[in-house]
């Protein structure tokens, strides 16, 4: 619809048939759009992006080294946390550094085994109460934290699309969970928490899948041997379906999520943080979740 080419997508929800270089405009555009409106990047920052592997994280960690590599002043860092899940992980890990190296980017992989003594697999083994999806995810976000803090990070950025952000947004409406709906939103600056950023927030997955596609970026398809989450699957399959007959529903999701934010903030104040007493991290009880779930082995 913007030039002569053939098209290589077309989006249902904006009517706009696009060739590969105005798709990639696009994508692109909404980017920077996301940066602006959610987070300013200053002078010397240092950014540092989860990296998995995976399309979400390769493709995050790609436009931002796109739109920003001009500025010599910004520091980009990419983290990978090797959880220790036999079979998945090495491969997804190699797709990482390939990434990283080609880009030219500072690569940092830390594990559980160095953090905790123990792979997830190890875990899940010992416990299996709890799914493997509740320890990956708070040791995760604690070892992406912590890495992010002692480079002196000014941001954390993650590859969250806007499927994985309006599932979680309904998620939350079902559940009734209005707290966390507050802690969704970019967070207040809270001493010892690095600040998060999710500048594919308004990229729906398939097309951050094309994007990879398109610009030839090396990602792990695969799919985490653990991923069973039961609820976001539900919610997924109703969005999909919503956004199917009803194109535009995901991206109304999160605008009124946007807007609904801000109101809530003022009447849910933000939790005191304090510092766990076994790890040193901050967190908003006397013992962090992630030194909680270890005790629990
Ligand atoms: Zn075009
Ligand atoms: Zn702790």
């Amino acid at each position: 619809m913007k030039c002569n080419a053939d098209a290589i997508i077309f989006q249902k929800y904006s009517g706009m048939h696009l060739c590969r270089k105005h798709f990639i405009e696009d994508v692109e555009r909404k980017v920077k759009l996301t940066i602006r409106k959610h987070f300013n990047i200053g002078k010397n920052e240092t950014l540092a992006v989860a990296l998995s592997g995976g399309k979400d994280s390769c493709v995050v960690l790609y436009v931002l080294h796109k739109i920003f590599h001009e500025r010599r002043d910004l520091n980009i860092v990419a983290i990978s946390v090797d959880e220790g899940i036999k079979g998945y992980r090495e491969h997804s890990l190699e797709y990482a550094k390939e990434l990283a190296s080609t880009l030219g980017i500072k690569h940092i992989i830390r594990s559980f085994e160095d953090e905790y003594g123990t792979t997830l697999d190890g875990l899940t083994a010992k416990n299996r109460v709890l799914g493997a999806c509740s320890y990956c995810g708070v040791l995760r976000k604690s070892i992406l934290n912590k890495v992010a803090l002692e480079i002196g990070a000014n941001r954390l950025i993650t590859g969250h699309n806007l499927d994985d952000e309006a599932q979680t947004i309904l998620m939350n409406h079902l559940s009734g969970d209005v707290d966390r709906m507050v802690r969704l939103d970019p967070p207040r600056e809270i001493e010892g928490m690095v600040l998060r950023a999710k500048p594919l927030r308004k990229i729906p997955e398939k097309e951050v899948a094309l994007y990879a596609l398109v610009n030839d970026i090396p990602v792990d398809l695969e799919v985490c041997p653990y991923a069973h989450e039961a609820l976001r699957g539900e919610v997924r399959d109703m969005l999909n379906g919503f956004e199917s007959r009803h194109p535009g529903t995901k991206y109304s999701l999160l605008r009124g999520f946007d807007k609904m934010v801000k109101l809530l903030a003022a009447d849910f104040p933000p939790a005191t943080i304090s510092k766990c007493r076994v790890c040193g991290q901050a967190c908003n009880a006397e013992v962090c979740q992630a030194c909680r779930l270890l005790e629990k082995i």
